[in-house]
Parts: structure tokens; C-alpha cells; sequence
């Protein structure tokens, strides 16, 4: 399984893609997560895309494009993997088509989660993560507690940097303007599946896997 989770910040990719990947023992690489664990550890990546992500905008093209061509290149890749957060502009999009076709790889499918805009502010201000196994909770599923209902760490919540409200409305902007025209170019070939991000979590998972069925991907 080769697929692309595509579609505005905070519609699910990451939920959907950690749930599909445990399914399928596919990897879920996400772009956001790996440059956050850069921040934390200050590597050289680290420091040069924390104020940017802070500021909800995108790091350079040149400096992903570099980590995602080290990512698909490593072994746990060359079975399948799930991208989250990757290509996020067109530039990204035609480097990743070039290292695809590198690779020899023509059976990429691009799935596209939609979410109106306010559901997706709401559910933004709304999240909370615990760092230390990084599932990410609704803030009602967890008031009250103070141990991590998934791998029980002690007062481990907190809220992303960049899901403030101003910080979440630029990176919609930026969302639309940059992220979105991708989707074009996946249209165009035929590799992209639209599903509505809206449901439950559950509800969301079969509707990817009745739509990747139907394609063959999954028996
Ligand atoms: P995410 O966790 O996918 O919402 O990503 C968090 C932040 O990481 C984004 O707002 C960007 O600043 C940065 N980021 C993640 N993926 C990319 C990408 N493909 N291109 C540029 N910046 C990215």
C-alpha cells in the first residue's frame, strides 16, 4: 500500500494514517512529527524549521524534499508507506513524482479528506497530544484526567505551539494557497479519492478502506 493522506491541517491525516498503519504494519511517515522530533532534539533541521513552524508557515522545499527522499529511500519504506503532511506544495509534488518514478514506483493513490473550515478551527483549538506516545485527544476526552488514557504517562498533555487560533487560521491560508493546487495535479492522473474527513473516526477509517478496495489496493 502506497497512499498519500491529503487535506487541510487538523482533518484527521495523522489520526487516519496511525490507525492504517497498525492495520496493514505499513509505515506512517509524518513530516510534521519528524520535524518536531528535530526541534526537540535541536538538530540542524530542528533549528532551522522551529520558528517556522511556530509560525504556522511552511519550511523551505528544499530542506523536505531532502528528508523525504532519505525517508522512502530507507528499507522499512520499500513495502508501502503512508505520507502525512507530504508534498504540501507543487514543487514538493513534482520531486516526489520524479523520486517515484526513480524508484519505479507508479501505484501511488492520493486520498483526500474534506472538512469545512470552522469544524476544522474548532477542532484544532480543541486538540491536545501527549508527548510521550503522541496520541492526540479531543479536549473533552481528557478533562478531568491526569494520566494519558493510551500509554498512561503522567500529566503529559499539552497543546501544539502552532493550534493557537490565530496560528491555525494562517495555516489554512497557507493551506489554500500553497497545499491545495497539489490536489490538481493528482486529479488530473486519476490518483486522487475525495472522502468527507467529518465522520467518526471510525466511520472515516472504512470509508478510506472501502475506497482503497475498490481500487485494489487492499483485498
Ligand atoms: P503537521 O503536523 O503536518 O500539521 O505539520 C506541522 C508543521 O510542520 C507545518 O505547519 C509546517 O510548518 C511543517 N511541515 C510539515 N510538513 C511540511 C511540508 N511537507 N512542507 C513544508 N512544511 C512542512
Amino acid at each position: 500500500m502506497r497512499i498519500i493522506l491529503f487535506g487541510s491541517p487538523g482533518v484527521g491525516k495523522g489520526t487516519q494514517a496511525k490507525i492504517l498503519s497498525s492495520e496493514y504494519d505499513i509505515p506512517h511517515i509524518s513530516t510534521g512529527d519528524i520535524l518536531r522530533k528535530a526541534v526537540r532534539e535541536k538538530t540542524e533541521l530542528g533549528l532551522k524549521a522551529g520558528q517556522i513552524m511556530e509560525r504556522g508557515e511552511l519550511v523551505p522545499d528544499e530542506l523536505m524534499i531532502g528528508l523525504i527522499k532519505e525517508t522512502l529511500n530507507s528499507d522499512p519504506c520499500h513495502n508501502g508507506f503512508i505520507l502525512d503532511g507530504f508534498p504540501r506544495t507543487t514543487v514538493q509534488a513534482m520531486a516526489l513524482d520524479k523520486l517515484f518514478s526513480e524508484l519505479g514506483i507508479n501505484d501511488v493513490i492520493l486520498i483526500h479528506l474534506t472538512a469545512d473550515e470552522e469544524e476544522i478551527v474548532s477542532r484544532l483549538s480543541n486538540r491536545r497530544a501527549c508527548k510521550e506516545c503522541g496520541t492526540i485527544f479531543n479536549i473533552k476526552e481528557i478533562e478531568g484526567l491526569s494520566n494519558c488514557p493510551k500509554c498512561n504517562a503522567l500529566n503529559s498533555f499539552y497543546q501544539r505551539n502552532d493550534d493557537t487560533e490565530e496560528v491555525i487560521r494562517h495555516r489554512i491560508k497557507i493551506y489554500n494557497t500553497e497545499t491545495k493546487p497539489v490536489l490538481g495535479y493528482y486529479e488530473k492522473n486519476g490518483k486522487a479519492i475525495a472522502i468527507d474527513g467529518l465522520g467518526s473516526i471510525p466511520e472515516v477509517n472504512e470509508e478510506i478502506k472501502k475506497a482503497l478496495e475498490k481500487r485494489n489496493v487492499i483485498g
